[in-house]
């Protein structure tokens, strides 16, 4: 395969992160560094913890960003609120919850999980009754993946609030909106969420980099009362006006500068746009899934429609297809990447990222060149997938 050559016109990014950076958002990142005392770092500073307190629709948080990637986010929320011995309940979505609980037992916390199913979303039951079941009222947070990008499945936050507050359980309400930010609904004070955490290079649009913490007083204080060591992640020393100490070091300068322009993106979009645009994509995936499966060779994992992502699909395949092989055809002849399945659905299915920097002419490309490559492979599918998605568009 020859990898240096280059190739005429566009690839199609599908991946549910990264995703593609805007033009806008690269430019900004090319900025020379400017001195630390310079006046247009605070402002940018400012300008990143506005606009991100305004997209995650809180104003009782304080946001904290991190030169990291997703991990680092759950890191830095396990470093504040995790100690050894600390309960933590991690509702099983799949392959995100399960490697977030693994992190917390490598803390030396105690993981508890409410079992997954597959296709499903999160049961706001099971996760009322493992709270009831705390009467010691042991458990110090919920940790919830909103939507797990392995299975493309989107839980109910509204729901599992409820179910907290039914238990009349204390513990901390926190959200993993890495996968789902800027393209589902997110209200962090209306929903009573503690924690939200995310990364740059899905919704936001930036490349892999940046994570931040947005935590409110409720968190701060019970971060207060944990006795574990930290200091990189630590919320008490980066809660200062100085720069040097907000970041705990230099700040990642052109990650603030391409957040601030995807930022300004969103907000001239209008969320509400950006959050009906992604669903109106993610239905025509649906839709052309639909009709590739007649047959039976491909569905939809996610079982639960109305808990189907607004970022990514994951697609199950029959046995004997090789969705290995159909993401190579499809990157290699169609220049179209889309994404593999993780964990313990790999070989099981494919996955088409359909957030950030997307519009229909892109949507549409990547599913032909996927029905090509299906087609290219000998796959039974249904042909009228493309149809289906356009036929869906102009509904
Ligand atoms: C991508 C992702 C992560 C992990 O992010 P990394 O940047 O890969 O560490 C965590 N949670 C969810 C829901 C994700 O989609």
């Amino acid at each position: 395969m020859k990898t240096r050559v280059r190739i005429p016109g566009l690839r199609l990014l599908h991946s549910p992160g990264p995703t593609r950076v805007p033009e806008e958002v690269l430019a900004a990142m090319m900025r020379q560094p400017t001195d630390l005392a310079d006046p247009r770092v605070p402002a940018l500073v400012s300008a990143c913890e506005s606009g991100m307190k305004a997209l995650l629709q809180t104003e009782r948080a304080d946001v904290f960003f991190y030169a990291a990637n997703g991990h680092g986010g759950w890191e830095a929320v396990i470093a504040n609120l995790v100690a050894a011995g600390t309960s933590i309940l991690v509702p099983g979505t799949g392959h995100f919850s399960d490697g977030w609980a693994e992190q917390v037992a490598a803390f030396g916390g105690r993981a508890l999980r409410t079992p997954y199913v597959e296709g499903m979303p999160i049961d706001p039951a099971a996760v009322e009754a493992a709270l009831r079941e705390d009467t010691a009222r042991q458990i110090a947070a919920v940790f919830v993946v909103h939507t797990d990008t392995a299975s493309g499945t989107t839980s109910d936050l509204a729901a599992l609030r409820k179910a907290i507050d039914a238990a009349g359980h204390p513990a901390l309400f926190v959200v993993d909106v890495v996968a789902s930010l800027a393209a589902a609904p997110f209200a962090m004070d209306a929903l009573g969420v503690d924690v939200a955490i995310g990364a740059s290079q899905k919704g936001l649009m930036l490349p892999p980099g940046l994570a931040f913490v947005a935590a409110n007083e409720r968190a701060l204080a019970l971060a207060g009362d944990t006795p574990a060591p930290r200091f990189y992640w630590d919320w008490a020393r980066r809660r200062s006006d100085l720069n040097y100490l907000k970041f705990c070091g230099t700040l990642p300068i052109a990650h603030l500068a391409g957040l601030e322009a995807a930022l300004a993106l969103i907000e001239s979009e209008g969320l509400a746009a950006a959050h009906a645009r992604h669903a109106r994509l993610a239905r025509a995936v649906h839709a052309a899934v639909g009709a590739w499966g007649e047959g039976g060779a491909l569905r939809v994992f996610t079982r639960a429609v109305e808990a189907r992502s607004a970022s990514v699909t994951a697609i199950e395949v029959a046995p004997g297809i090789d969705p290995e092989a159909l993401r190579s055809v499809a990157r290699e002849r169609f220049q179209v990447a889309v994404a593999g399945g993780l964990g313990p659905l790999h070989g099981r299915v494919f996955r088409i990222g359909h957030l950030g920097d997307m519009n229909e002419a892109m949507l549409l490309g990547c599913l032909a060149g996927v029905q090509a490559a299906m087609l290219a492979q000998g796959i039974a599918c249904g042909p009228g997938g493309v149809d289906a998605a356009i036929a869906s568009l102009v509904a």
